[in-house]
C-alpha cells in the first residue's frame, strides 16, 4: 500500500499533481458546494488557479495514480467537479503494464455540478471497485445503476447531457458520491469496511500525517508572507 508522502516541494507554486486525500480527512465526507466555469480555485497547499487549471492537473494526477476518475473533495477542494476517464479497453486490463496510460485514452471527461438520473432500475453489483482515497482496498457488491443519464457543465460553460452506461456509468455514480460525502465502502455491509479495519486504520494514520505535514506548511507560509 502507497503511504501519502507528500515531499515539501509539492506544496506552493504551480503543482504538476495533487496530493491525494486519503480515508480519514474529513475533506471527503463534506458535502461539495456547487460552482462556476469562472471561479478561482485554491487547492490546499498550492496558489490560486482557474477552473481549467484544476481540471488539467486533477487529470494528470489521475494518470500518475493510474485512476479512472478522480473526484475535487479527493485532492481537498470541496467543489462539485470531477474528471473521468474512459480508456480503450474500458477496464484496466493491462494495469501494471509500463505504457503510458495517457495514450490508450479514448474520452476525457470534466464534470462541474454533475447531476445523474438513473435509467435502469436494476442494480448491478458486478464489478470491483477501488478508489484511489481507499488505496489497496477493492471490492465487488457496491449496488449500481447499469444505465445513467449525466447533466453537467463543461469547461466552457456549457451544459451538457449524456448516457453512459455499464463500467462508465459506475465510475460516474462513484464521483458524483464523492461529491455529496460518500465513499464506495458506505454501499457494501458494514462487515465489509470491518474486513478492512487494520489497513484502514493505517490510511487515517497516514491521512493525519498529511493534514499535520500541510497545516505545518500553511501555518510557515502565512508567518512567512507577513513578515
Ligand atoms: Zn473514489
Amino acid at each position: 500500500m502507497s503511504a501519502p508522502e507528500t515531499p515539501e516541494k509539492l506544496f506552493g507554486g504551480k503543482p504538476r499533481i495533487y496530493p491525494m486525500r486519503f480515508y480519514g480527512d474529513p475533506v471527503l465526507r463534506r458535502k461539495a458546494k456547487a460552482l462556476s466555469v469562472s471561479d478561482t480555485l485554491k487547492v490546499p497547499g498550492f496558489e490560486a488557479q482557474t477552473v481549467r487549471e484544476v481540471a488539467d492537473t486533477m487529470l494528470e494526477t489521475m494518470f500518475e495514480q493510474r485512476g479512472v476518475g478522480l473526484a475535487a473533495p479527493q485532492i481537498g477542494l470541496s467543489v462539485r467537479l470531477f474528471v473521468a476517464v474512459e480508456y480503450e479497453d474500458d477496464e484496466e486490463e493491462n494495469e501494471g503494464q509500463d505504457e503510458p496510460l495517457r495514450s490508450r485514452v479514448l474520452r476525457e471527461y470534466v464534470m462541474l455540478n454533475p447531476v445523474i438520473k438513473p435509467l435502469d432500475k436494476k442494480k448491478d453489483k458486478s464489478y470491483q471497485e477501488g478508489c484511489l482515497s481507499i488505496p489497496g482496498i477493492y471490492e465487488e457488491g457496491v449496488p449500481r445503476s447499469k444505465r445513467v443519464n449525466i447533466s453537467y457543465t463543461d469547461l466552457d460553460g456549457v451544459q451538457r447531457t449524456l448516457e453512459a452506461e455499464d463500467y462508465l456509468a459506475r465510475v460516474f455514480q462513484h464521483e458524483l458520491d464523492h461529491l455529496d460525502g460518500v465513499l464506495f465502502l458506505d454501499r457494501l455491509p458494514a462487515e465489509v469496511t470491518d474486513d478492512h479495519r487494520r489497513d484502514l486504520l493505517k490510511i487515517q494514520q497516514a491521512s493525519k500525517n498529511f493534514l499535520a505535514h500541510l497545516g505545518a506548511w500553511e501555518k510557515e507560509k502565512h508567518l512567512r508572507e507577513n513578515l
